[in-house]
């Protein structure tokens, strides 16, 4: 791809979107980042990308720069529907997300992973299993640093693990990941997208360019997911902790088992330290992604032996007068919920926040088996409450604190009290990380 003397306009100037003119105007290119923030919002932006002849429009967005340029790049936090983006593509200026601009950059193998949960932990375990077996490699996208920083920095790596999110895919051409897994889909998202449908549609591009000598990931046991694997051009690498597989990784008793090409490789669970069935499955994708591209057992399993959850998902905190307090701030849809439920019983349900539009009513049987209270938060409270509130005991707190210490009250020994919210947190929080902090520190002063 020509950079030098291109026109090209950052939409956005977030993490991507500053990383993305960064990179261009070093190529080169000629910048035009525009954002709907204005100077003062953006002072930090502006002192980093200074000296590199970007022109900025700031506070508002100029037509001119989305018609009369040759390439528009744009920030996954745009909505594709945005009216700039149609008159780009009317005029014929191709769009491309920062995924697509540095895919093209990118030499080394490229493991993409996508899911509506278990992203992060398992991008990050295949970023840690080919470090195990000795490949230098990059992990970034959605989780860290964009990738476009990889071609930026001028280092060549061995291996890529890239987390994408549906957002980033809306903008591919020629994306084209070695390995792309699709962990599992359920509801999310639907402040964003026009229906369920839509934002199924959106993940299932991880495929889209992909060919017969590439690898598709995918999850045996969703229906949703295997269905629609069906009709893909690269080969079928399916996972699965149902199924025995001919071809595929799945689990047999206390191992699994890598089946590809007529040789098998087993590897023991007993010492893994991730634990929970949702882990199973992403221990299963990752080990697939990496056994496909170089890895080897032993290496493997010893990395296995020792890989810890990651903060804030499913995380227990203290055990208070017999009740024990788990933090899974990081679950924002059903589907991670679901997770967190399935593995436990006697719970009080810290959960609500920032409405992102799906039904909550997956979650009522679970609710009615495991969770004896409902404690509610944030802006969804009506909505759940309507949704759940025939399922068990229903309460409201105003506050995280209030909350907890409600929660306490509420749990006999032997119980557990879990913050799983099924809701973003920015109703109430800069973000599920604070949420997480506020829920840590509250139940350390109980
Ligand atoms: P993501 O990056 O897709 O948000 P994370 O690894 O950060 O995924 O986990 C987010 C939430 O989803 C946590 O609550 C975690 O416990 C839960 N989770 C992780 N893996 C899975 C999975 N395979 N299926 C369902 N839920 C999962």
């Amino acid at each position: 791809m020509e950079l030098k003397h291109t026109k090209i306009t950052v939409m956005g100037l977030a993490k991507t979107g500053v990383a993305s003119a960064r990179f261009l105007a070093q190529q080169g290119a000629q910048i035009t980042a525009t954002d709907m923030r204005d100077e003062t919002a953006l002072a930090g932006v502006l002192t980093e990308l200074a000296g590199l002849g970007i022109r900025f429009v700031l506070g508002h967005h100029d037509q001119a720069d989305f018609t009369a340029t040759d390439l528009v790049v744009v920030s996954p936090g745009v909505p594709q529907e945005h009216p700039l983006l149609l008159k780009a593509t009317e005029a014929g200026v191709a769009v491309a997300s920062e995924i697509e601009l540095a895919s093209r950059f990118i030499t080394a193998p490229l493991v993409a992973i996508t899911g509506t949960n278990g992203k992060t932990t398992t991008t990050t375990l295949v970023g840690e299993l080919f470090q195990a077996n000795g490949f230098s490699t990059y992990v970034g996208g959605n989780i860290g640093d964009p990738l476009i920083d990889l071609p930026a920095s001028g280092e060549t790596v061995e291996r890529v693990a890239a987390e994408i999110s549906s957002f980033q895919l809306e903008w591919i051409e020629q994306f084209k990941p070695r390995v792309a897994a699709l962990l599992n889909i359920t509801e999310d998202h639907l402040d964003r997208y026009h229906g369920y449908q839509e934002y199924i549609n959106a993940k299932l591009r991880i495929f889209e360019n992909q060919t017969a000598d590439d690898f598709a990931v995918v999850n045996r046991d969703d229906e949703l997911v295997w269905q629609a694997a069906q009709s893909l051009k690269a080969q079928l690498f399916p996972f699965s902790r149902r199924h025995e597989l001919a071809e595929g990784i799945f689990c047999r008793e206390a191992e699994l088992v890598f089946r590809h090409n007529g040789l098998e490789q087993t590897f023991p669970t007993a010492g893994f330290k991730l634990q929970g069935v949702h882990n199973q499955e992403n221990i299963m994708a990752a080990l697939a992604c990496c056994l496909l591209l170089g890895c080897q057992r032993d290496a493997s399993l010893e990395l296995l032996n020792r890989f810890e959850a990651l903060h804030h998902r499913m995380e227990f905190v203290r055990e208070v007068a017999g009740v024990r307090y788990f933090e899974d701030s990081k679950a924002t849809n059903v589907g991670s919920v679901a997770k967190a439920l399935e593995s436990f019983e006697n719970i009080t349900l810290i959960a609500g926040g920032k409405d992102k539009g799906g039904s909550y009513a997956p979650l009522a049987e679970l609710v009615q088996q495991r969770v004896r209270h409902l404690v509610l938060i944030g802006e969804a409270t009506e909505r759940m409450q309507q949704e759940l509130g025939t399922c068990t005991a229903t309460h409201r707190a105003k506050t995280l604190e209030e909350a907890v210490q409600l929660s306490a009250r509420l749990t006999a020994p032997g119980g557990v009290v879990l913050l799983s919210p099924a809701c973003s947190s920015f109703d109430m929080f800069k973000d599920y990380e604070e949420r997480a902090q506020r829920f840590i520190a509250a139940v350390k002063g109980l």
